[in-house]
């Protein structure tokens, strides 16, 4: 089965990869990113949320840092590249 996502093709989706096994090379993402995958991660067949899970999507950078430093209460984390 294939699952479609309920977003826009034109959208700038963020994603944040929390990953506690990883530390500080937790970054955020864009939904196109190719390592993000609109929070599906580039791996197949992986334990999911077994190291890390993908949290988002966030509409604006500002809201995914917020969440980050807010509700996770974790130090800044630095977009990928992916973002400029
Ligand atoms: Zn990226």
């Amino acid at each position: 089965m294939q699952v479609s996502l309920n977003i826009l093709e034109e959208e700038n989706l963020y994603y944040f990869y929390h990953n506690w096994q990883a530390g500080q090379t937790n970054k955020i993402h864009r939904g196109s990113c190719g390592e993000c995958k609109y929070g599906t991660g580039k791996q197949k067949n992986v334990d999911r949320g077994r190291n890390g899970v993908w949290l988002g999507p966030f509409s604006t950078l500002d809201l995914c840092h917020n969440y980050i430093a807010g509700e996770l209460n974790l130090q800044p984390v630095e977009p990928h590249n992916c973002c400029n």
